[in-house]
Formats: C-alpha cells, sequence, structure tokens
C-alpha cells in the first residue's frame, strides 16, 4: 500500500478575472473549488495510474469536510486526522488577458500537540502495511520544521521508502532524516544550496552532496528542459519532447507519482526517470491540475530520452 503525506491542505478557490486589477471591485464567474495540496495531487495521478493510494495529513473544520467528502467522490481512500481548527483556503485570479495569475494562499490552521500524537501513532501502525510513503508540501504551523525528517526515520526503520516533495528549511533537515529519493525542481536545489543560479553541473554536483548524506537518489525536475536523476553511482538525463503547455501546475506532483509507481512496480531506474517525465509533460497537456492521460503517458514514454552521464 502507497501512502500519502499531505500536511497542509486546501480548499483551492480559482478565478477568471480578466484584467484584474487592485484597488478595484470584480463581478466574476462562481469559483471553480478543488481539494488542493500536493500529496492529493500526487494520489490522484497514482489512482489513474491503477494504484489505490492512502492519503494521511491533517484537516479540520468545514473546509476538512469539503476535502474529505471531495476525495471521496473521486475515489481516494483516506486517513486524515482531524484537527480542531479549520483548514484553510486558497485562492487564485487567472486573468488571460493579461496572462498573470494572482494567488491568495492561507498559512492554515495550528496543528495542536494532541493532533500531532494522533497523527504519529497512525503512521506508525500504517508503516507496517506501508510499502511506500510519499509526503508532498509545506507544514501547517504547530508542526516542528524538522517534521519530515521525524516521518523520513521512522519510515527508514521500517525500512519502507520514503519520497518527499518539499523545500527550504524543513528539505534541509528532512534530508539528514535519509528520504529514499527527493524531488527538488531547479529553484529548489539553488535555494537548498544557497545560490541565485546554479549550472547543470552544479546541480548534479549538488545532487551527489545530498546523496552523500544518505539520500538514495535526488530527482530534479527542470520544467520544459526534462529531468536529471542522480543516485550515489548512478547519473541520468533525461530529454523531453516540446509540447503546447495547456497548464502545468501540478506536473511536480505528476511527477513524482509516475516515478513512485514506476519504483513501487519494479521497474529499472531509466524505465523509472522515464515515467516520471511522461507523467509531469502529460499533466502539463492537461487544463486540471493533477491529472494524466493514461494512454498518451504510453506514447510519452517512446519519445523520452535518457542518457547516463
Ligand atoms: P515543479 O512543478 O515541481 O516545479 P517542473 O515544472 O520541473 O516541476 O515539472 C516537472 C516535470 O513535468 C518536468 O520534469 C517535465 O517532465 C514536465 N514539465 C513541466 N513543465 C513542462 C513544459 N513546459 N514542457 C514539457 N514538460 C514539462
Amino acid at each position: 500500500m502507497i501512502v500519502t503525506v499531505t500536511l497542509n491542505p486546501a480548499i483551492d478557490i480559482s478565478y477568471r478575472v480578466n484584467n484584474f486589477k487592485i484597488n478595484k471591485g470584480h463581478r466574476v464567474e462562481n469559483g471553480i473549488k478543488t481539494a488542493g495540496g500536493k500529496g492529493l495531487n500526487v494520489s490522484r495521478v497514482l489512482k489513474q495510474l491503477g494504484e489505490n493510494p492512502l492519503c494521511l495529513g491533517f484537516l479540520g473544520g468545514q473546509n476538512g469536510e469539503w476535502i474529505k467528502r471531495h476525495i471521496g467522490n473521486e475515489g481516494l481512500e483516506e486517513s486524515f486526522t482531524q484537527i480542531r481548527e479549520e483548514t484553510r483556503t486558497c485562492l487564485a485570479f487567472l486573468d488571460e488577458e493579461n496572462s498573470t495569475q494572482t494567488e491568495l494562499m492561507e498559512k492554515g490552521p495550528m496543528v495542536a500537540e494532541e493532533d500531532i500524537n494522533n497523527f504519529s501513532e497512525k503512521y506508525k501502525h500504517l508503516l507496517e502495511e506501508a510499502t511506500m510513503v510519499i509526503a508532498s508540501g509545506s507544514l501547517p504551523a504547530g508542526l516542528s520544521v524538522d517534521f519530515y525528517r521525524e516521518i523520513a526515520e521512522k519510515a527508514k526503520e521500517s525500512n519502507v521508502p520514503f519520497i518527499l516533495d518539499t523545500s527550504g528549511i524543513s528539505l534541509e533537515l528532512a534530508i539528514e532524516g535519509k528520504p529514499f529519493l527527493i524531488k527538488p525542481n531547479k529553484d529548489e536545489i539553488c535555494q537548498f544550496a544557497k545560490r541565485s543560479d546554479l549550472s547543470f553541473q552544479e546541480m548534479i554536483d549538488v545532487a551527489r552532496e545530498i546523496c552523500n548524506k544518505g539520500v538514495d537518489y535526488v530527482l530534479i525536475s527542470l520544467g520544459a528542459d526534462g529531468a536529471v536523476f542522480v543516485g550515489s553511482d548512478t547519473t541520468l538525463r533525461a530529454e523531453i519532447p516540446v509540447i503546447s503547455v495547456v497548464n502545468p501546475v501540478g506536473s511536480g506532483d505528476s511527477m513524482v507519482a509516475g516515478m513512485a509507481f514506476a519504483l513501487h512496480n519494479h521497474y529499472d531506474i531509466e524505465e523509472c526517470l522515464k515515467w516520471a517525465c511522461a507523467c509531469g509533460i502529460s499533466n502539463a497537456l492537461q487544463e486540471t491540475t493533477g491529472k494524466i492521460d493514461p494512454e498518451l503517458v504510453g506514447d510519452l514514454l517512446t519519445k523520452i530520452k535518457v542518457t547516463p552521464l
């Protein structure tokens, strides 16, 4: 069983607002409301690939109930930990005329100590049956910044591969917990290296340093430039076909799902990288975040070129 962890989910509402202007009121069509969170996107893509992941994290209040109902309708299994405070809402204003996207992201609820204990208890039990854990996204208030390190360590003690997609200080600290795989994008690897930019070779060097700290694999996603995959004795580059992007939001999450699916099914490492990229690309070709076209993924697999470096 694959377990996904979304610690700070949100109700995402997006509005189409042409000529969005500060200091002005706008009349808009009703917003499109979705159950958001990087781990939920990973779960959706895994589901489309035929897996049946179990979604964990924290949910509270009416927003939490809404998300539970919604993901249930999507056929996802969940065992979220109930919290007292309200799950957050994030708003996006899409202005097609000016090609801008303005977002308001609430910080989210404060998770109480009791909630953390409840989650940890559940997590500990699930590690007995889990075959993989995938954790994605930011941490809500109340959780210590080394929470990912803690849950990565517990997974390692139970011999369960732990895949992590997060950034900043929580990523830095989590590396000490020796996750199996991390998936930074270019900005995140630069942030990790405390550099404003890195050349391709420098990114590989940083990834190798991370592997030396006990992380098995570093998958660096490079948007339209594909990806580079570094392990202690492997460095692979994936070159991908040029596409007309529809909506790249969630491509990183889809990539994580594709990689997790292929690893879970014991594909060889070059094939895993192809699955990761194919799912990322397929998501970028869809309007909906966290959606892929499995048939197109099959076709894309033949068009991605993987070269050992
Ligand atoms: P993140 O969403 O985490 O920033 P990326 O933007 O790097 O991640 O996207 C993850 C993967 O999705 C890429 O490695 C690539 O395979 C695919 N992808 C994303 N954007 C594009 C694009 N513009 N063209 C083709 N593929 C893309």
